[in-house]
């Protein structure tokens, strides 16, 4: 396993040593959302995959410039260059203002991500905020032979760009069958060829979202943002571009292509692609009738659900699978992952509260402790393999529960590597997989119904009511509510 970092990257599709360009600094850019719906949560298992990714560069001292743009302009309803803009769309539906759509759902996104314990970028560019160096972009395009204007709309020539460089290295995809398959569109008579596609689009006066430009008024190509603005803040080629693996084809391809047409340049050493998410083994779709919004699920407002799951739930379910691989949501993988989640967390307050008790070591104990958190690293360095990291956490958990069973003290290892357990176990649950403590609820309010639960039970059993006492004790148990009746008489409880 490996000590340094190793990456998979998608473009030379290898798990390669990660090396910045420019150490200790890494610039990361990811997709962010298009912003004319509700995040759903394929969205938020992408971008938790890439807080991960942010999360763990900190961890390892680097000093990380992360951009996540927000898509407000240029995304066409059906993803190629055809269709009205989906804000645009929305806004009309709606009838608003394009940009109180685009504001409605950035805070929805904003609220979902701070729910999910997601960490902010450094800078959340706009794509409406960059329209003059995205016009500049297309002009260097044009300038370089790569890009042609037709009735003010401009398209990126594809077979022109493929004489000389390789259009279809990311995605792995071989022009000639793209040209075969690809789709008759209603642009087709302006394009050259059929994969060409829009930088710059034309837009009449219909459209409330237009900009003036040398070949009139239009809007950018959605491709063209990412490209803009992920060299504008991180440099012509920077370390890691992420985004879902729907996001490859056509969307990155074009980025790659656009960046080396304008600029020269591969803009990006590290490609990441995350993976998808289903629900009871089917891909979610509004049109499925399956979909579930991150919101319902953790507000159990949603039929295909059997109750609320916390954001902690959900977020550790999704690390539990590698972020490439696809992940299917259950309901009974979310309730063992509730269940794992509070073992996980119940050991983390047990290791800070157990005092350590100098004693004779216990050599394999001792070996086997050092060895579960140098795994924690390991795994995170093959590829920020989360799942792995989680098992490697579970065996440590393991081991302080085993301290607290035997005599409710650490003994038996030494101070340091009591301290390295205490700290590999706090710093890879908290910081590194950003599982926050969730409350409860309001403590003192269950304090005080427990109490009186306990005092109707102290009262049945004086009177020899054992089928009232076990009524409560075994309901408590099935709520997670253990009650514990101590040596000393008095009768506690714990949330199990
Ligand atoms: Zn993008």
């Amino acid at each position: 396993m490996p000590d340094q970092l190793h990456i998979y990257n998608s473009l030379t599709r290898k798990k390669e040593l990660f090396e910045p360009l420019n150490p200790p600094h890494v610039g990361l850019y990811v997709c962010g959302p298009t912003v004319y719906s509700d995040v759903h949560l394929g969205n938020v298992r992408s971008f938790l995959s890439f807080d991960i990714v942010y999360r763990y560069l900190c961890h390892l001292g680097y000093k990380v410039r992360y951009v996540r743009n927000i898509t407000d302009v240029g995304h066409l309803v059906d993803d190629a260059d055809e269709g009205e803009d989906k804000i645009a769309k929305k806004a009309r539906l709606e009838a608003l203002e394009p940009m109180e759509i685009v504001q409605k759902y950035t805070n929805g996104f904003h609220k979902i991500m701070r729910l999910m314990n997601i960490i902010d970028p450094s800078i959340e560019p706009q794509a409406t905020g960059h329209i003059i160096d995205q016009i500049e972009m297309v002009k260097r395009i044009i300038d370089n032979g790569f890009a042609y204007e037709v009735n003010g709309s401009v398209y990126f020539d594809v077979e022109k760009y493929s004489q000389q460089y390789h259009y279809g290295e990311l995605s792995g995809r071989v022009i000639e069958d793209m040209q075969e398959s690809g789709r008759d569109l209603d642009s087709q008579d302006e394009k050259r060829n059929k994969i060409d596609f829009a930088i710059w689009k034309n837009a009449d006066a219909s459209h409330i979202m237009r900009w003036p430009s040398p070949w009139g008024d239009g809007f950018p190509g959605w491709h063209l943002e990412c490209s803009v603005m992920s060299t504008k803040y991180l440099g012509k080629t920077f370390d890691i571009h992420g985004g879902g693996m729907d996001l490859k084809f056509p969307h990155h391809e074009c980025e790659i292509a656009q960046s080396v047409a304008a600029d020269g340049t591969a803009p990006v050493k590290y490609w990441m692609h995350g993976g998808m998410l289903n629900f009871e083994g089917k891909k979610m779709s509004k049109s499925l009738g399956n979909s579930i919004l991150p919101e319902e699920m953790i507000n159990g407002d949603s039929p295909l659900l059997d109750k609320p799951y916390s954001p902690m739930t959900i977020r550790f379910l999704m690390l539990q699978t590698h972020y490439a691989s696809e992940i299917d949501f259950s309901n009974k993988a979310l309730q063992d992952a509730e269940k794992a989640l509070r073992r996980l967390t119940n050991a983390l307050k047990t290791v800070e509260k157990l005092p350590f008790v100098e004693g004779k070591i216990d050599e394999e104990k001792e070996t086997t402790i050092k060895a579960l958190c140098h795994e924690c690293s390991e795994h995170m360095n093959d590829d920020f393999n989360t799942a792995k990291t989680i098992a490697a956490l579970f065996g440590l958990a393991t081991q302080i529960n085993t301290f607290k069973d035997a005599g409710g003290k650490v003994t038996g290892i030494s101070n340091d590597t009591f301290e390295l357990l205490k700290s590999t176990y706090a710093t890879f649950i908290l910081e590194v997989l950003g599982l926050k403590e969730e409350s409860t609820g309001d403590q003192s309010v269950l304090n005080d119904v427990m109490s009186i639960l306990i005092d109707i039970r102290n009262t049945a059993r004086a009177q020899k009511d054992w089928a009232t006492s076990d009524t409560i004790r075994n309901r408590l148990s099935e709520a997670n509510i253990i009650i514990n009746d101590n040596k000393d008489g008095q009768t506690t409880f714990e949330i199990g």
